[in-house]
């Protein structure tokens, strides 16, 4: 563009070539034409905003061609977006519901990962189910593992990094979380066994790819399993019996009491006292509106979990979990129960909404603004899991009450009177 042709170019010229007028009432032209053209560009924007809004009401959203009913049901504000939704996003929705579940005799397994879920490369989720007796075989991982009962009762193992050993049982809403390398193992307890999540601090995790005991110990000459253990080379064919990649999950019988493991694995050692469980029920909120409550768990009040921090976040009907982003991490998220929505802004004018229901997966990318929207009649449970040693977010409406006011104002063409009802600090979930 040249200088002639450039208005804001020429008020910062001092060049003396266009005589034809006096630079001062040339400034104060052009920045008449400036405000027009402000002016009408955002009448315009609204405008652009508006159309849209009718144009989904009428013809032009009609739809006659094939459709998965069940799917566009289910997602209302991706088949008819808010108005204000606009560009091309990363889907940041995804659903247990539709992944491969692998099915074994005591249990099976599901996954979420960065193969069918792209944009998330920070987080990768598990959900387990084990029958009264089903076990999750003794392994390890090089991610660290992050869970919350969601249904029935199950016993952990582990053994701390200085080999002292622990088992416990755990119940619905109770937390877990074992870092990367120590070895575990999950057994679905009775009446019904258990059902589980289980969120990974890589979103490249496979439980295809986890150090199962009897995988290894299988591919171990015999000979020498038998010399690491000063056993004859006869006494472990049943090891070379297990199948090629090991058990993964296999039933079992019930286990004795929780006192009588504790009892026998002591042994030599004393229990670890490492808390590798977290009792969630028994945790105040950490933030308590009308509209709901939030439970931060990080490495702050569960120190074992140095690698992953929690919010757990209950937004009664008509609730909002206000617009607010994360400064350290990328937000996955889990959907316990309910109905809710989400829209996350992409920056340049890209954002896009997402329906959320019981077994869905959102995410959030590290600094990107977005707020969650209880759309039905009962309360929206989800966590919101960061790979992170703490939580940590800033509310929109926090930042704008403690901004000068002409400021906020010239910004966002509202008035005094409407800034000073914006609350006056951090409110997770509103109204308040
Ligand atoms: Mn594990
Ligand atoms: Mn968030």
């Amino acid at each position: 563009m040249s200088h002639q042709e450039d208005p804001a170019a020429n008020t910062a010229s001092t060049s003396p070539r266009d005589t034809r007028m006096d630079r001062r009432s040339f400034i104060g032209a052009t920045s008449a034409v400036l405000a027009t053209t402000a002016f009408a560009l955002s009448q315009a924007r609204a405008q652009e905003i508006e159309k849209i809004a009718a144009a989904e009401q009428g013809k032009s959203a009609s739809d006659a061609g094939p459709e998965n009913v069940a799917i566009r049901d289910a997602n209302p504000n991706t088949f008819l977006p808010p108005a204000t939704d606009h560009g091309e996003a990363n889907t940041f929705w995804s659903t247990f519901s539709t992944a491969h579940r692998r099915v074994q005799e005591g249990g099976w397994s599901r996954q979420v990962t960065v193969t069918d879920f792209p944009v998330s490369k920070d987080i990768a989720g598990v959900n387990m189910r084990l029958t009264a007796g089903g076990v999750r075989e003794l392994h390890w991982h090089e991610a660290a593992e992050w869970s919350i009962m969601l249904s029935g009762n199950a016993r952990l193992t582990a053994i701390d990094n200085e080999g002292r050993p622990y088992v416990k049982d755990v119940a619905k809403d109770d937390l877990w979380f074992f870092p990367a390398g120590v070895p575990h193992s999950i057994q679905g307890l009775g009446p019904e066994g258990c059902e589980f999540l289980l969120v990974f601090d890589d979103g490249k995790f496979s439980e295809g790819d986890t150090t199962l005991v009897s995988d290894w110990l299988r591919h171990t000459p015999r000979e020498v399993l038998a010399k690491n253990w000063g056993v004859p080379e006869d006494s472990l064919a049943g090891v070379y019996k297990v199948p090629q990649e090991g058990h993964y999950i296999f039933q079992v019988p019930l286990p004795g009491t929780l006192k009588q493991d504790q009892a026998v694995v002591s042994g030599s050692k004393a229990l670890s006292d490492v808390a590798f469980d977290f009792p969630l029920p028994a945790m105040a909120p950490t933030y308590q509106t009308r509209s709901g409550e939030v439970r931060v768990i990080d490495s702050r009040n569960f120190p074992v979990s140095t690698a992953i921090a929690a919010a757990h976040v209950i937004i009664k009907p008509g609730g909002l979990r206000e617009l607010h982003w994360h400064q350290n991490a990328s937000e996955w998220q889990y959907y316990l129960q309910g109905k809710g929505r989400m829209t996350v802004f992409f920056n340049g004018g890209k954002a896009r909404t997402a329906d959320f229901n019981a077994g869905d997966v959102g995410y959030v990318p590290r600094t990107f603004g977005h707020y969650v929207e209880n759309t039905g009649d009962t309360d929206l449970i989800y966590l919101e899991m960061f790979k992170a040693k703490e939580y940590q977010d800033l509310s929109a409406s926090d930042w704008l009450a403690h901004t000068p006011p002409e400021l906020v104002m010239a910004h966002l063409n509202i008035s005094r009177e409407t800034l000073q009802k914006i609350p006056n600090g951090k409110v997770p979930i509103v109204p308040a």
